[in-house]
């Protein structure tokens, strides 16, 4: 029946499931954005190491450039060889070729010559300080393409120095190839470009994909293009494994923590710790002057989660879980801090009505919780009746002595819904109780067809003639209060005259001094 609130095995696993799945998505979530992150880093290093080595290269090279400036002066066969040797120093140059008047007149590689140099390379403007161009290859190398650099003299009128540089980018072919996400570079001027993507000059605009960076070498019209994939599939494998992985272990660990660290016997001394119990009051009265004589205390249950659990449902669990001594000692404490203010609601010598579990009643600790919960009201204020089943007095040799011992200690004891059981009408001879308490089921038959049931006959008969004190419970209407006053009940206990009510209400009640003779 307690499984019906919580901690059933749907409940949990469909939490269990619930909670993989938002841990999934947040684990999967979180591995996608550090991938991201590290991908970028990545690129940033990459294209700001590539950008810093082209910048010394060049910055090098112009340098170069600018100290051999003065051999234009001079004639191809006074400064040839040593234009050929400053060729060979230079880090990848193909050849310098002197040019005075826009004629290229000395190369280092294959001497003397008098060509335009709009002939050699059209893409170049001699009357700019400073042009480049990537060529398909040059008269000597027609099929490896090359970049050429024009820098004219800044000091010399109409002279300057051509040069073309190799290109190799086998290194980036390589190490493209090793990386999954890294495709290939591009070095870019005046929209064609030298890349790892084909032997030949391509425009970049046909790639059809954008660049993931990019990056100017200063003073220079050129451009360092990085290409990546969008996203590698094997990113989204491994986010799709983390986040699974994740997932399956935060769900089997929150099945794991729901099953066996919150089994419902912890939740009842969970729910103790936390004062998720209280207690209500449901008022009892005389039947002829319809006035409080005392109260049933009842206990509740307000679950987090599960909000509000029924009594029949946690009393019965408790039971079976061994947990019902120690809910009883807080039901005590509950009572004993309300203690004062009952007090000042009901008449001195008021009955404080205590169901009293089967299974408590037979543990060793019973005599002494019942003397301590005494002592812990107001002195000579409360009679306190404990409620017990028939199930409570199986054993009779046992129940017999307790009984003797409690009413020795000045407690009273109540049948609680007497005619239930299956056990027998013996019982009101066997034991003396001082209450015998008709229960609801009896008296929600009032007024039905047949007027009374055999059974309630019966017991009506023989309380009288043991002298027992009736209290009938579940009085939901004024005629079923009226049929049972006529019978001889002395009390009536039941919704027409009130609901069990928290201390609060029941104050509030007592305030309106309300007459318990209408439904509340
Ligand atoms: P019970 O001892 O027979 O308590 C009377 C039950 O009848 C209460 O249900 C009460 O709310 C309900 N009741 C009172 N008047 C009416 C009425 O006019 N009409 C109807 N339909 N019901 C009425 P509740 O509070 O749900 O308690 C159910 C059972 O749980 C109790 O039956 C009792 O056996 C057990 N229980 C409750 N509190 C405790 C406790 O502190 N300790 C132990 N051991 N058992 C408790
Ligand atoms: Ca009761
Ligand atoms: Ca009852």
């Amino acid at each position: 029946m307690f499984t019906r609130y919580f901690s059933t095995g749907r409940k949990v696993l469909l939490a269990s499931i619930l909670a993989g799945l938002i841990i999934a998505l947040i684990a999967g979530g979180l591995q996608f954005m550090l991938l991201q992150q590290k991908r970028e880093a990545r690129f940033d290093i990459l294209i700001s190491d590539l950008h810093s080595y082209l910048v010394d290269y060049f910055d090098e090279l112009r340098n170069s450039i600018n100290s051999l400036q003065p051999l234009t002066l001079n004639t191809c066969e006074d400064v040839a060889s040593e234009l050929t040797s400053r060729a060979a120093f230079s880090l990848n140059v193909r050849a310098f070729l002197l040019v005075k008047e826009g004629n290229a007149f000395c190369s280092s590689a294959t001497g003397s010559m008098d060509v335009p140099l709009t002939e050699l390379v059209s893409q170049i403007d001699v009357n700019k300080d400073l042009d480049m161009a990537i060529l398909p290859g040059t008269p000597m190398m027609p099929d490896k393409p090359a970049i050429a650099l024009w820098i004219r003299s800044p000091l010399l009128d109409e002279r300057g120095i051509f040069t073309t540089i190799n290109v190799n980018l086998t290194p980036w072919l390589l190490y493209s190839a090793r990386q999954n996400d890294f495709t290939g570079m591009a070095l870019v001027v005046n929209h064609v470009a030298l890349s790892t993507f084909s032997e030949r000059l391509i425009n970049p605009d046909e790639l059809g994909q954008s660049p993931s960076r990019r990056a100017r070498i200063e003073g220079l019209p050129m451009d360092i293009y990085l290409y990546a994939e969008k996203w590698p599939e094997e990113n989204t494998n491994l986010t799709l494994l983390i986040g699974t992985m994740a997932g399956l272990i935060g769900g089997l660990l929150c099945f794991y923590i729901m099953t066996v660290r919150l089994r419902p016997g912890k939740e009842i001394l969970t729910a103790i710790k936390r004062d998720q119990f209280y207690v209500v009051y449901q008022p009892v009265v005389d039947a002829q002057k319809m006035e409080i004589q005392g109260v049933e205390v009842l206990m509740r249950w307000k679950h987090p989660v599960a909000g509000e659990i029924p009594p029949d449902a946690f009393i019965n669990f408790a039971e079976a879980q061994q947990l019902i001594v120690p809910l009883t000692h807080h039901l005590f404490r509950l009572i004993a801090r309300d203690a004062p203010i009952l007090q000042t609601l009901l008449p001195p010598g008021a009955k404080l009505g205590v169901n009293i579990a089967p299974s408590h009643l037979h543990a060793d600790s019973f005599q002494q919780d019942m003397r301590q919960f005494s002592a812990s009201l107001p002195d000579n204020y409360f009679q306190v009746v404990l409620e017990i089943t028939e199930r409570g007095m199986l054993h009779y040799q046992e129940a017999s002595r307790l009984f003797e011992w409690l009413h020795d200690e000045g407690f009273e004891i109540a049948i609680d819904d007497f005619g239930t059981g299956h056990s027998s009408l013996i019982y009101l001879e066997r034991y003396t109780f001082d209450y015998l308490k008709i229960d609801r089921g009896f008296v929600s038959a009032i007024g039905t067809e047949t007027v009374t049931s055999p059974v309630l006959d019966a017991v009506l008969m023989l309380a009288k003639r043991l002298n027992m004190v009736m209290v009938a419970e579940g009085v939901e209407t004024e005629e079923q209060a009226n049929w049972l006053r006529s019978q001889g009940v002395q009390f009536l206990q039941g919704y027409w005259m009130s609901r069990p009510l928290p201390l609060q209400q029941l104050v509030e009640q007592h305030d309106a001094k309300a007459k318990y003779f209408t439904s509340s």
